[in-house]
């Protein structure tokens, strides 16, 4: 028995599923999660020594590659201080100021510890401004797990074949609408129905929590044209997009200005960190300024700051980076729809810059139930098959690749080869 396997067995007895998180538990695949002892660059250790090329880079924070210097040496910096004050902080101060004057349409933000907790506050200070209380989002985007938020959440409900969740009283879900993702009239329908009680829209605006689905041409700027035409805000989910499509997202790379966004992942480098900010008016009605409540014990936690505000000067010093990432998201996902073309599968390779998804699927995936038609039993084995050939990706047809800038051609090249040797064996 592996390293892995002896501790999934003791994991199950006394953590739910054994893990932490559900989509890390492999619970599509039918085989014992591989227990991460280590990660450096992109490369990823398992407990049993076995070395991976890593495509989930934490889901994210990991842009720069695993254990990346500057990072690591600012929260040992900041460790020798002590961990945490539960009292303000002058890193908190640079943290917000470091945003607020290089993303034009973040006037003020908060800190909190997760996308979950991000995305649930600005709910709050969406309805608390706006005095309404109906939401819509869209089926197949996830935005953590608070209540009102698990309806049609995409990836980790899907994989389980749970369709929302049991313990969320309906009352908590029945204000939140769902809109067909890519389909502006699906909008304008509840916008109509819930005229006058709608608070805000909030959408991921690349989707990349039901594999990777970017916006059509105008579903970002059509959104914020009805959203103004009804008054109501506009909520980006950037915790995947924000600082990764560019430094300012997904709303400076497609230039459309939301009125609340909401950070996760890359903005704490590998720490529990989320962000929620926008309009200055909006985020006043936040407490202790306003009648917004909202809190957190560890919120702006000293390491954590530390580790997100170097990552993110890191980012913004060297832009560059974003460039970058497109090249290698064209090599990878490029070459990857190469050779389904070559190979005569009928597959499809949704991308954008260095996030992307093959869909074991001959429809085009726009929407939610295009991407459920994906054959996850084919991602399975696919999923098994690079494992075994040293490429660790995640657990889920519904979950993106997540390239970072220690990806570098050469590794890039070794995983279109592993790809090539599975498609060639699987088919004969
Ligand atoms: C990961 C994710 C969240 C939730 O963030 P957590 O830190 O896991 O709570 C919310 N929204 C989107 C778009 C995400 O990808």
């Amino acid at each position: 028995m592996s390293v892995s396997e002896e501790l999934f067995e003791r994991a199950v007895k006394v953590i739910p599923g054994g893990v932490n998180s559900p989509v890390r538990a492999y619970g599509a695949i039918g085989i014992a999660p591989r227990f991460i002892d280590r990660a450096d660059g992109c490369y990823i250790y398992d407990a049993d020594g076995n070395q991976y090329i890593d495509y989930i880079g934490s889901w994210g924070p990991m842009i720069l590659g695993h254990n990346f210097a500057p990072v690591r040496e600012s929260v040992i910096k900041a460790c020798e201080k002590g961990l945490s004050f539960g009292c303000a902080t002058a890193i908190e101060v640079e943290m917000a100021e470091f945003i607020c004057k290089r993303i034009p349409h973040v006037e003020m933000i908060r800190m909190v510890n997760s996308g979950t907790e991000a995305v649930m506050s600005a709910i709050r200070a969406a309805r608390g401004f706006t005095g309404k209380n109906k939401i819509i989002k869209f089926a197949g985007c996830y935005h953590g797990h608070s209540d009102a938020m698990l309806v049609s959440a995409g990836s980790g409900v899907m994989t389980s074949g749970v369709p929302d969740s049991a313990g969320v009283p309906k009352g908590c879900t029945e204000d939140t609408m769902t809109a067909v993702y890519n389909d502006l009239e699906s909008v304008r329908i509840l916008l109509e129905q819930a005229k006058g009680q709608t608070a805000a829209v909030i959408v991921e605006p690349v989707g990349a929590n039901m594999g990777v689905v970017p916006p059509v041409e105008g579903f970002l700027q059509g959104l914020r044209k009805l959203c103004d035409e009804f008054g109501v805000l506009l909520i980006f989910d950037e915790v995947i997009t924000g600082f990764r499509l560019a430094f300012g997202g997904a709303a400076q790379y497609y230039g459309v200005t939301p009125d609340l966004v909401t950070y996760g992942k890359i903005i704490g480098a590998g720490m529990p960190v989320g962000a929620y900010g926008g309009r200055k008016e909006i985020m006043e009605m936040v407490a202790p300024a306003g009648k917004v409540y909202q809190a957190g014990t560890l919120s702006g936690n000293p390491i954590a700051m530390a580790a997100g505000l170097t990552q993110l000067k890191y980012l913004y010093d060297h832009q560059k980076i974003y460039s970058d990432l497109e090249e290698k998201g064209e090599r990878l996902y490029g070459g990857m729809e190469a050779l389904i073309k070559e190979k005569g599968l009928p597959y499809r390779v949704n991308h954008i810059a260095s996030l992307g998804s093959l869909f074991f699927t001959d429809q085009e995936v726009v929407d939610y139930t295009s991407a459920k038609t994906a054959d996850t039993s084919a991602f399975s084995d696919y999923f098994k098959g690079m494992l075994s050939r040293g490429v660790h990706m995640a657990p889920s047809q519904f979950e993106a690749m997540f390239l970072s800038m220690s990806h570098t051609d050469q590794v890039i090249d070794q995983t279109l080869y592993a790809m090539r040797d599975y498609f060639d064996n699987c088919m004969k």
